[in-house]
């Protein structure tokens, strides 16, 4: 099949390439032009483990980029849209690229006479295909849903850091929609996936990502409070993580204890819910105490720092860590970030290193020192900060240094000799 994909971040250049490794042919459109053109170079503009070499192997064979959506919406039978919905000040998100990418893919879709779907990957609160993506698609193509114009809600569920393993191996489809015929298109396209297909409507396709994503930072928020007890009462929180998730009703996953959540998601997806449930009259408090909780985690971390060394002015302290999540270089809401601020405010010598995130970082602040390596930043700092689970930080010589772990990177017999964690 011929597919168009708007938007190649994340989201979209993952389900480009694993689309194109199936067999398709895959155009990603995306506005910003370096990265169409990085795409072009078979150069990755994002890491994530396995797409180098597959952009290597598909491009330009069966997967491109470019910045001309007419040509790539023409010549397509589906259109993916994978485009940004970032946070506002409250939490609600911004739907201004779904809105413009609905309305240039409708003014294309005008003069295409065969039938064409349209597919959202992007995450939206419930509500938005059917009053904005639908009838903006309507209007613009003059087509009406379910004759020549079909329109699925197809939400991601893929983990930075694995996500062509998610890709390729998905616990579950979602296709919501009032459209039997686009439904079955994307049945169509997910033939090889040996995943259960859950057909629904528009509004459950939505709230079944944001209620999956709300569900799994609950029991973050969950693990550091129980975290948050333990510390003050010397009982080791992961012990008690593995005896409860030993349950298998409760489960083993995302039971550790942390510098709390961050990414591109979860802190956005669970404000949004909220600010939607508060539009609607209803004080969503599970969820409030859920952000509460995380926003809490990186101030704890910064109390052991200051409990450790006194004052922090002046002191030399190496930070391990940027992204938000190991195998990733996004650092988008990482805890690393407030920690810095606050380091900065508080005029610490700081010594950097992360494997993948510096590049970033280093446009939010120009002015710090950024390390070659770990081993780097910790011989030239008197303390350590580790802030990022990066398998690589547990081979570092710590010396006698003292390291605080926000992040639970070493396992009880292994730690440095030094040694303090956020919750354990
Ligand atoms: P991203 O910022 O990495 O990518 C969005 C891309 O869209 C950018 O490259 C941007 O230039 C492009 N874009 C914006 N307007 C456009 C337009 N009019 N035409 C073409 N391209 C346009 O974002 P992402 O992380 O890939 O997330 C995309 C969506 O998927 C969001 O709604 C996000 O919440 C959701 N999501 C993200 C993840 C994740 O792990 N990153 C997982 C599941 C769902």
């Amino acid at each position: 099949m011929n597919i168009s994909i708007s938007g190649a971040g994340y989201v979209g250049l993952i389900q480009a390439a694993g689309l194109a490794k199936l067999g398709h042919k895959v155009v990603c459109v995306d506005v910003d032009r370096e990265k169409v053109q990085k795409i072009n170079d078979k150069k990755p503009p994002i890491y994530e483990k396995g797409l180098k070499t597959l952009i290597q192997r598909l491009v330009p064979k069966r997967l491109t980029a470019t910045t001309n959506l007419r040509d790539a919406v023409l010549k397509s039978q589906i259109t993916f849209v994978c485009v940004g919905t970032p946070s506002m000040i409250h939490g609600e998100i911004k739907l201004h690229q779904m809105q413009k990418i609905c309305e240039d893919i409708g003014q294309v879709l005008r003069e295409k006479k065969a039938p064409h779907v349209v597919a959202i990957k992007s995450t939206v609160v419930p509500g938005t295909c059917q009053t904005i993506v639908v009838p903006t698609l309507e209007r613009t193509s003059g087509k009406k849903l379910g004759d020549g114009l079909g329109v699925t809600m197809n939400p991601e569920f893929l983990r930075e850091g694995s996500a062509l393993e998610d890709f390729f191996s998905p616990d579950r489809i979602v296709l919501g929609s009032s459209d039997q015929k686009s439904i079955d298109a994307l049945k169509t396209l997910y033939t090889s996936f040996k995943c259960p297909i859950l057909e629904t409507n528009f509004g459950e396709a939505e709230m079944i990502k944001y209620a999956s994503n709300a569900m799994l930072a609950t029991k973050i928020s969950f693990i550091n409070e129980i975290g948050n007890i333990c510390k003050k009462m010397g009982i080791d929180t992961n012990k008690v993580a593995k005896g409860v998730g030993l349950d298998y009703r409760i489960g083993p996953h995302f039971l550790r204890s942390g510098i709390g959540f961050g990414g591109s998601c979860f802190p956005k997806d669970v404000s949004a819910l909220l600010h939607k449930s508060l539009e609607l009259g209803y004080h969503a408090r599970i969820l409030r105490a859920v952000l509460d909780v995380n926003k809490d985690q990186p101030l704890k971390f910064l109390e052991l720092v200051e409990n450790t060394l006194g004052n922090i002015k002046g002191k030399r302290i190496a930070l391990l860590g940027l992204t938000f999540k190991a195998e990733t270089d996004d650092v988008r809401e990482s805890p690393s970030l407030s920690i810095i601020k606050e380091f900065v405010m508080q005029q610490a010598q700081l010594y950097i290193f992360d494997p993948m995130g510096i590049p970033a970082v280093r446009t939010l602040f120009p002015q710090l020192n950024y390390a070659k390596s770990a081993q780097e930043a910790v011989d030239k700092a008197e303390i350590v900060c580790i802030l990022t689970e990066w398998p690589e930080f547990k081979k570092v010589g710590y010396g006698e240094k003292m390291v605080i772990d926000g992040k639970n990177v070493f396992e009880t017999d292994k730690r440095p000799k030094n040694y303090q964690g956020i919750c354990w």
